[in-house]
């Protein structure tokens, strides 16, 4: 059954980046936040797979040495205030 994102428990789906592996090396892409339109919900943080998100104040700060690139976060985001740019763009 899918559950709502109210449903969800408060918690990363991943909870360990792959210290042992940096992941950021394979990124193509990688997430922008516009802090002006983040809402704060933390639905990216939640829907990282590499725990790459973290929160402060609230507001998620991406660790590109674990960040993939695969974009999740920016699909997930109700807020569509995440942009997926080519290395070296921005
Ligand atoms: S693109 Fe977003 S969801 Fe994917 S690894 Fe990077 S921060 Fe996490
Ligand atoms: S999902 Fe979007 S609005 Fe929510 S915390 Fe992340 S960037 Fe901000």
């Amino acid at each position: 059954m899918t559950k709502s994102h109210e449903e969800i428990t408060l918690t990363p789906i991943s909870d360990t980046p792959s210290t042992m592996n940096i992941t950021g090396l394979w990124r193509v892409v990688k997430p922008v936040v516009d802090k002006e339109k983040c809402k704060k919900c933390t639905i990216c943080w939640k829907f990282c797979p590499d725990a790459a998100i973290t929160l402060v104040d609230g507001e998620p700060i991406v660790d590109l040495r674990y960040c993939k690139g695969c974009g999740i976060c920016a699909f997930e985001c109700p807020s569509k205030c995440i942009i997926m740019v080519k290395e070296g763009e921005q």
